[in-house]
Protein backbone atom coordinates (compact mmCIF):
# COMPACT_ATOMS: atom_id res chain seq x y z
CA UNK A 1 0.00 0.00 0.00
CA UNK A 2 1.28 3.47 -0.90
CA UNK A 3 -0.47 6.52 0.08
CA UNK A 4 0.64 10.15 -0.85
CA UNK A 5 -0.17 12.84 1.19
CA UNK A 6 -1.03 16.50 -0.55
CA UNK A 7 -0.07 19.25 1.76
CA UNK A 8 1.23 22.54 2.64
CA UNK A 9 3.32 20.85 6.14
CA UNK A 10 4.63 17.82 4.86
CA UNK A 11 6.86 17.62 7.58
CA UNK A 12 4.65 17.17 10.25
CA UNK A 13 2.67 14.98 8.51
CA UNK A 14 5.68 12.91 7.26
CA UNK A 15 7.21 12.88 11.06
CA UNK A 16 4.27 11.60 12.35
CA UNK A 17 3.79 8.50 10.09
CA UNK A 18 7.51 7.52 10.34
CA UNK A 19 7.03 6.29 14.15
CA UNK A 20 6.47 3.58 16.27
CA UNK A 21 4.49 1.05 14.20
CA UNK A 22 3.87 2.55 11.11
CA UNK A 23 7.50 3.44 10.75
CA UNK A 24 8.72 -0.12 10.75
CA UNK A 25 6.12 -0.74 8.62
CA UNK A 26 7.71 1.50 5.99
CA UNK A 27 11.17 0.39 6.83
CA UNK A 28 10.32 -3.21 5.94
CA UNK A 29 8.55 -2.18 2.41
CA UNK A 30 4.22 -2.91 3.77
CA UNK A 31 3.91 0.26 3.25
CA UNK A 32 4.80 3.58 1.63
CA UNK A 33 3.92 7.37 2.93
CA UNK A 34 4.94 10.05 0.59
CA UNK A 35 4.55 13.95 1.52
CA UNK A 36 3.94 16.46 -1.13
CA UNK A 37 4.41 20.12 -0.63
CA UNK A 38 1.15 21.77 -2.66
CA UNK A 39 3.05 25.10 -2.22
CA UNK A 40 6.07 23.95 -4.48
CA UNK A 41 3.39 23.08 -7.61
CA UNK A 42 2.20 26.47 -7.85
CA UNK A 43 3.29 28.73 -10.35
CA UNK A 44 2.53 32.28 -9.32
CA UNK A 45 5.84 33.99 -8.67
CA UNK A 46 5.24 34.23 -4.57
CA UNK A 47 4.25 30.35 -4.66
CA UNK A 48 0.43 31.33 -3.76
CA UNK A 49 -1.54 28.80 -2.91
CA UNK A 50 -5.02 30.45 -1.87
CA UNK A 51 -6.98 33.32 -3.13
CA UNK A 52 -10.26 34.90 -1.93
CA UNK A 53 -14.09 33.52 -2.44
CA UNK A 54 -15.90 34.37 -5.98
CA UNK A 55 -18.84 36.27 -3.96
CA UNK A 56 -17.42 37.79 -1.35
CA UNK A 57 -17.62 36.03 2.59
CA UNK A 58 -14.45 35.70 4.92
CA UNK A 59 -11.27 33.50 4.52
CA UNK A 60 -9.49 32.59 1.48
CA UNK A 61 -10.00 29.38 -0.73
CA UNK A 62 -7.17 27.00 -1.56
CA UNK A 63 -6.45 27.19 -5.82
CA UNK A 64 -7.09 24.44 -7.91
CA UNK A 65 -3.95 25.21 -10.25
CA UNK A 66 -1.05 24.09 -7.48
CA UNK A 67 -3.52 21.43 -6.04
CA UNK A 68 -4.20 19.63 -9.78
CA UNK A 69 -0.23 20.31 -10.57
CA UNK A 70 0.50 18.20 -7.58
CA UNK A 71 -2.31 15.24 -8.07
CA UNK A 72 -0.73 14.98 -12.01
CA UNK A 73 2.43 14.33 -10.27
CA UNK A 74 1.91 12.01 -8.51
CA UNK A 75 -0.48 10.36 -10.90
CA UNK A 76 1.83 10.45 -13.70
CA UNK A 77 3.51 6.75 -12.85
CA UNK A 78 -0.30 5.27 -11.54
CA UNK A 79 -2.95 6.48 -13.88
CA UNK A 80 -6.55 6.37 -12.63
CA UNK A 81 -5.60 3.40 -10.72
CA UNK A 82 -5.07 6.19 -7.96
CA UNK A 83 -7.94 6.77 -5.58
CA UNK A 84 -8.19 10.12 -4.19
CA UNK A 85 -9.72 11.62 -1.15
CA UNK A 86 -9.83 14.97 0.34
CA UNK A 87 -9.93 15.43 3.82
CA UNK A 88 -13.61 17.42 4.35
CA UNK A 89 -16.06 17.42 7.32
CA UNK A 90 -18.54 17.59 4.38
CA UNK A 91 -17.37 14.14 3.73
CA UNK A 92 -18.94 10.85 4.67
CA UNK A 93 -18.12 10.06 8.07
CA UNK A 94 -14.58 8.22 8.22
CA UNK A 95 -15.41 4.26 10.21
CA UNK A 96 -13.71 1.10 10.50
CA UNK A 97 -15.30 -0.29 7.76
CA UNK A 98 -13.81 2.66 5.30
CA UNK A 99 -10.35 1.77 6.63
CA UNK A 100 -10.94 -2.08 5.34
CA UNK A 101 -12.19 -1.26 2.08
CA UNK A 102 -9.83 1.31 1.12
CA UNK A 103 -7.10 -2.01 2.44
CA UNK A 104 -8.68 -4.25 1.05
CA UNK A 105 -9.59 -2.32 -2.80
CA UNK A 106 -6.51 -0.19 -3.94
CA UNK A 107 -3.29 -0.01 -3.65
CA UNK A 108 -2.62 3.46 -3.95
CA UNK A 109 -4.48 6.25 -2.34
CA UNK A 110 -3.67 9.96 -2.41
CA UNK A 111 -4.84 12.02 0.56
CA UNK A 112 -5.63 15.92 0.05
CA UNK A 113 -5.57 18.32 3.00
CA UNK A 114 -7.62 21.41 2.89
CA UNK A 115 -6.65 24.26 4.85
CA UNK A 116 -8.21 27.98 5.09
CA UNK A 117 -11.72 27.82 4.33
CA UNK A 118 -11.34 25.06 1.94
CA UNK A 119 -10.16 24.07 -1.88
CA UNK A 120 -12.25 25.18 -5.13
CA UNK A 121 -14.71 23.09 -5.42
CA UNK A 122 -13.64 22.52 -9.65
CA UNK A 123 -10.51 20.43 -8.12
CA UNK A 124 -12.71 18.76 -5.72
CA UNK A 125 -14.98 17.86 -9.21
CA UNK A 126 -12.06 16.99 -11.47
CA UNK A 127 -9.91 14.44 -9.17
CA UNK A 128 -11.80 13.17 -6.19
CA UNK A 129 -13.41 10.05 -5.81
CA UNK A 130 -14.94 10.46 -2.32
CA UNK A 131 -14.65 12.61 0.23
CA UNK A 132 -14.46 11.98 4.15
CA UNK A 133 -14.61 13.66 7.08
CA UNK A 134 -13.14 12.41 10.89
CA UNK A 135 -16.26 13.35 12.83
CA UNK A 136 -19.14 16.14 12.73
CA UNK A 137 -16.42 19.02 13.89
CA UNK A 138 -14.29 21.35 12.00
CA UNK A 139 -10.41 21.44 12.23
CA UNK A 140 -8.21 23.76 11.10
CA UNK A 141 -6.77 21.47 8.50
CA UNK A 142 -7.12 18.51 6.91
CA UNK A 143 -3.43 17.31 8.26
CA UNK A 144 -4.82 15.60 11.34
CA UNK A 145 -7.47 13.92 9.67
CA UNK A 146 -5.03 13.03 6.82
CA UNK A 147 -3.24 11.10 9.47
CA UNK A 148 -5.75 9.20 11.40
CA UNK A 149 -7.20 7.95 8.09
CA UNK A 150 -3.87 6.68 6.73
CA UNK A 151 -3.28 5.20 9.94
CA UNK A 152 -6.21 3.55 10.35
CA UNK A 153 -5.76 2.19 6.63
CA UNK A 154 -2.08 1.35 6.76
CA UNK A 155 -2.42 -1.25 10.16
CA UNK A 156 -4.72 -3.54 8.47
CA UNK A 157 -1.66 -3.97 5.69
CA UNK A 158 -0.60 -7.75 5.97
CA UNK A 159 2.78 -7.69 7.56
CA UNK A 160 2.46 -4.26 9.38
CA UNK A 161 0.78 -5.32 12.77
CA UNK A 162 2.59 -8.65 14.00
CA UNK A 163 -0.70 -10.93 13.23
CA UNK A 164 -4.29 -10.17 12.05
CA UNK A 165 -5.69 -10.96 15.53
CA UNK A 166 -4.36 -7.30 16.51
CA UNK A 167 -6.90 -5.67 14.73
CA UNK A 168 -9.55 -8.29 14.10
CA UNK A 169 -10.18 -8.33 18.31
CA UNK A 170 -10.49 -4.67 18.68
CA UNK A 171 -13.10 -2.23 18.61
CA UNK A 172 -15.28 -1.77 15.64
CA UNK A 173 -14.18 -4.68 13.64
CA UNK A 174 -17.47 -6.74 14.00
CA UNK A 175 -19.55 -3.87 15.52
CA UNK A 176 -18.51 -4.05 19.13
CA UNK A 177 -16.64 -2.62 21.49
CA UNK A 178 -13.59 -3.97 23.04
CA UNK A 179 -13.99 -5.63 26.72
CA UNK A 180 -11.63 -3.74 29.00
CA UNK A 181 -7.70 -4.74 29.29
CA UNK A 182 -5.43 -5.35 32.28
CA UNK A 183 -2.08 -5.20 32.69
CA UNK A 184 0.91 -5.73 35.45
CA UNK A 185 0.27 -5.05 38.83
CA UNK A 186 -2.80 -6.93 40.01
CA UNK A 187 -3.62 -4.77 42.56
CA UNK A 188 -2.99 -1.15 41.77
CA UNK A 189 -4.38 1.88 44.01
CA UNK A 190 -6.77 -0.81 46.09
CA UNK A 191 -8.62 -1.78 42.09
CA UNK A 192 -8.33 -6.01 41.64
CA UNK A 193 -7.28 -7.40 38.22
CA UNK A 194 -11.28 -8.99 37.50
CA UNK A 195 -10.28 -13.27 39.30
CA UNK A 196 -11.13 -14.70 35.82
CA UNK A 197 -8.62 -12.97 34.50
CA UNK A 198 -5.89 -14.90 36.86
CA UNK A 199 -7.29 -18.54 36.27
CA UNK A 200 -5.89 -19.44 33.15
CA UNK A 201 -9.19 -21.08 31.66
CA UNK A 202 -8.96 -19.95 28.04
CA UNK A 203 -12.25 -20.74 27.41
CA UNK A 204 -14.27 -18.53 30.00
CA UNK A 205 -12.14 -15.60 29.98
CA UNK A 206 -12.87 -15.56 25.82
CA UNK A 207 -16.91 -16.16 27.12
CA UNK A 208 -16.24 -12.97 30.03
CA UNK A 209 -14.34 -10.79 27.50
CA UNK A 210 -17.23 -11.55 25.22
CA UNK A 211 -20.04 -10.38 27.57
CA UNK A 212 -18.33 -7.54 29.08
CA UNK A 213 -17.83 -6.50 24.63
CA UNK A 214 -21.17 -6.31 24.51
CA UNK A 215 -22.26 -4.67 27.93
CA UNK A 216 -19.91 -1.97 26.87
CA UNK A 217 -21.17 -1.77 23.37
CA UNK A 218 -25.06 -1.80 25.02
CA UNK A 219 -24.26 0.59 27.50
CA UNK A 220 -22.07 3.44 25.56
CA UNK A 221 -23.27 2.45 22.02
CA UNK A 222 -26.79 1.80 21.79
CA UNK A 223 -26.51 2.96 18.30
CA UNK A 224 -23.77 -0.06 17.51
CA UNK A 225 -25.56 -2.62 19.74
CA UNK A 226 -28.79 -2.65 17.81
CA UNK A 227 -27.21 -3.29 15.12
CA UNK A 228 -24.97 -6.79 16.20
CA UNK A 229 -27.19 -9.77 15.22
CA UNK A 230 -26.93 -11.68 18.23
CA UNK A 231 -27.57 -15.59 18.57
N1 LIG B 1 -15.11 25.87 5.40
C1 LIG B 1 -15.09 24.46 5.58
C2 LIG B 1 -16.48 23.97 5.97
O1 LIG B 1 -17.20 24.73 6.62
O2 LIG B 1 -16.84 22.82 5.65
C3 LIG B 1 -14.11 24.07 6.66
C4 LIG B 1 -12.69 24.29 6.26
S1 LIG B 1 -11.55 23.72 7.47
C5 LIG B 1 -11.26 25.17 8.40
C6 LIG B 1 -10.07 23.51 6.55
C7 LIG B 1 -9.78 22.09 6.11
O3 LIG B 1 -9.62 21.25 7.23
C8 LIG B 1 -10.84 21.40 5.28
O4 LIG B 1 -10.78 21.77 3.92
C9 LIG B 1 -10.52 19.95 5.50
O5 LIG B 1 -9.51 19.50 4.63
C10 LIG B 1 -10.00 19.93 6.92
N2 LIG B 1 -11.00 19.49 7.91
C11 LIG B 1 -11.55 20.23 8.90
N3 LIG B 1 -12.41 19.52 9.63
C12 LIG B 1 -12.41 18.27 9.13
C13 LIG B 1 -13.09 17.08 9.46
N4 LIG B 1 -13.97 17.02 10.46
N5 LIG B 1 -12.84 15.97 8.72
C14 LIG B 1 -11.98 16.02 7.70
N6 LIG B 1 -11.30 17.13 7.33
C15 LIG B 1 -11.51 18.25 8.03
Amino acid sequence: MRIDIMTLFPDIVGDMLCESVLGRGQERGYIRVECHQIRDYSENKQKQVDDYPYGGGRGCVMLAQPLYKCWQHICADAGRQIHTIFMSPCGHVFTQADAKRLQGEYDRLIIVCGRYEGVDERFIEECVDEELSIGDFVLTGGEIPAMAVADAVCRLVPGVLPDEECFIDESHWDGALEYPQYTRPEVWNGRHVPEILLSGHHENIKKWRRIQSLERTRDRRPDMYEKLKLN
